[in-house]
């Protein structure tokens, strides 16, 4: 256990990276690759927060299961596969009237790897920042902050728009620019394992990792109360754009008196307590929340 406390994300990004390695080897699909392991650290975290929880609270329910529940079961089945056909669609109909990708076969795969880590993350980042920056935005963004516990499920609630516009704003500079499937698959490989534990309620101490990479012990600043400590760490699984610009926070200092969820302006105004399709069309409704 204290292995895992210490090097949790290590390990899954590390198992991660050999699978997808082994799978460019063998000829075999990644996609398929990425999804079994992305399952198999969804599992370890669920298991991980009945043994080695954080807050044993979070472990309980909050009326939250079903929101959660239908987020991930829409997100997983409609708006992923919609979105991984659909951008790639646009990308080829831009094409047609292009040469090609300017980044087209031009780089070797590791630097067209580390290009597509530093401008995947800094779409990611920025689109989050907007996310948190403005009224008709955070109210989108709000499903994901609303729950007031942290737990592996929060990872995938989310606003299908908020989600949809995190994916176009981070993708479709490296489609546009020809950067190759295989460098993609990469970014995913390394990136899948750390969002799916970031939100998980287990008890991790990563130390210098945590400047690296969005662990549990830095996404909680993100999911405060208060405004001052949530528009923090916004990276996505790096943590390379929040010190660039300033917005790094340390885990030290998240004490048991912290609360996560939503902000006090918003708290009154958005039906964090309403059923999952409530809450998708409360866009549509006055009054619009605050930040
Ligand atoms: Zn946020």
């Amino acid at each position: 256990m204290e292995l895992i406390s210490r090097y949790l994300i290590l390990i899954m990004v590390c198992f991660s990276i050999a699978a997808y390695t082994l799978t460019l080897n063998t000829g075999n699909d990644p996609e398929i690759t990425i999804l079994l392991v992305s399952v198999v650290c969804f599992l370890i975290a669920l298991w991980l927060e009945r043994s080695l929880p954080y807050r044993k609270a979070w472990n309980l329910a909050q009326q939250d299961i079903g929101v959660d529940l239908t987020s991930a079961g829409i997100l997983v089945a409609i708006v992923e596969p919609l979105l991984k056909v659909l951008l790639p669609l646009i990308v080829a109909v831009f094409y047609a009237s292009q040469r090609g990708g300017l980044l087209d076969g031009v780089l070797p795969l590791w630097l067209e790897i580390i290009f597509v880590l530093a401008t995947v993350e800094f779409g990611k980042y920025w689109s989050h920042r907007l996310h948190h920056s403005y009224g008709p935005f955070w109210w989108l963004h709000a499903m994901h902050h609303s729950s007031e516990r942290m737990y592996t499920l929060n990872g995938l609630r989310f606003h299908p728009l908020n989600y949809s516009l995190n994916f176009v704003i981070a993708m479709t500079p490296v489609m546009v620019l020809g950067v190759s499937p295989e460098a993609i698959f990469a970014y995913l490989a390394i990136t899948q394992p750390v969002v799916l534990i970031q939100h998980a309620n287990i008890n991790l101490k990563h130390g210098w990792l945590n400047w690296v990479f969005s662990t549990p012990e830095v996404h909680r600043w993100h999911h405060s109360t208060q405004p001052s400590e949530a528009n923090r760490n916004f990276g996505n699984a790096l943590l390379i754009w929040d010190h660039v610009f300033g917005t790094f926070k340390a885990p030290e200092g998240f004490t048991d008196e912290k609360e996560v969820g939503l902000f006090n302006s918003s708290r009154a105004s958005y039906p964090a307590k309403q059923c999952y399709f409530s809450q998708l069309l409360s866009m549509f409704r006055a009054p619009c929340c605050s930040t």
